[in-house]
């Protein structure tokens, strides 16, 4: 089985390609499954440069009733490619701080969702994943300062109860280990066990994120030496994800760490309405 359970359409203003053209691609590929992630993120000081998202070409603010467009073009979308063998899933990433958790549950209220990936891409609002934000944010910082801020953060959102899966969970690698060398994995290493261990209590899936090649490195989101750490916790929900933001990447590394995943001894799952569907 071959699934994409995290793509980003145009939707996202980070994103280039249409539903269409990432459920043409995905058809080309021989998916069975794409499940769309579009990003939604209400951080209150990061608003007005980033609240927005594009419907129909426009740009509208994340207070909008867009929902109602996403799903409704999901819908559709799904209604046209089932019959060529293509699952539609619908998911959506939200970005979580603590701050705004009562107004994510508030807005994502009444919306049917297959699949709610929680993700921490700003640390007091500042964006650790974006080259232009990040050297600010770690000046000052130790890598251990660094890694506590991070996975409290992550530990607040499995405890919110919001999120089926946390994606790319050592994301703060992107910048930090070129920033703060090796040690910066040391000194997380007892964090990310602690942060499995409640994920695991809370029924909270990991995701394997193949992004990370993007960024020049030779694995994935989590590392291996981290998703044998989650393995021996005998989890039950993991999923597996492109990130990709345009067609070209879709499902890119997705069967190599199908591959690597399963040599560990770990099973994928798919969702449906929030619940685990089935295991591959
Ligand atoms: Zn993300
Ligand atoms: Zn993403």
């Amino acid at each position: 089985m071959l699934v994409d359970y995290h793509v980003h359409p145009d939707y996202s203003l980070d994103a280039k390609d249409s539903i269409d053209a990432f459920c043409k691609r995905a058809l080309e590929i021989g998916l069975d499954e794409i499940c769309f992630t579009t990003h939604y993120d209400l951080d209150p000081v990061r608003k007005e440069k980033e609240g927005f998202v594009r419907v129909k070409g426009e740009l509208v603010s994340f207070d909008s009733n867009w929902l109602d467009h996403y799903l409704a073009d999901l819908k559709r979308a799904r209604a046209i490619y089932e019959k060529f063998g293509l699952n539609i899933k619908y998911g959506i990433e939200v970005d979580y701080s603590k701050e705004v958790e009562d107004e994510i549950k508030r807005s994502l209220h009444g919306y049917s969702f297959d699949l709610i990936l929680g993700a921490i891409h700003n640390l007091d609002h500042n964006a650790i994943h974006l080259e232009e934000e990040f050297p600010t944010y770690f000046e000052g910082k130790s890598s251990r300062e660094l890694c506590e801020k991070y996975f409290q953060e992550v530990q607040n959102a499995v405890r919110s109860e919001i999120f089926d899966v946390i994606a790319h969970i050592d994301l703060y690698k992107k910048f930090g280990l070129e920033y703060y060398g090796e040690n910066l994995l040391k000194d997380c290493v007892d964090l990310a066990e602690k942060t499995f261990d409640l994920m695991i209590e809370k029924n909270v899936g990991l995701e394997i994120n193949t992004s990370c090649y993007r960024y020049g490195f030779d694995e994935a989101f989590p590392s291996e030496d981290l998703l044998r750490r989650w393995k021996e916790r005998n989890p039950k929900i993991l999923t597996i994800g492109s990130d990709a933001h345009n067609i070209q990447y879709l499902a890119k590394y997705v069967p190599k760490w199908i591959n690597i995943a399963k040599k560990m001894g770990l099973k994928f799952c798919t969702f449906k309405e929030r619940k685990v569907e089935q295991y591959f």
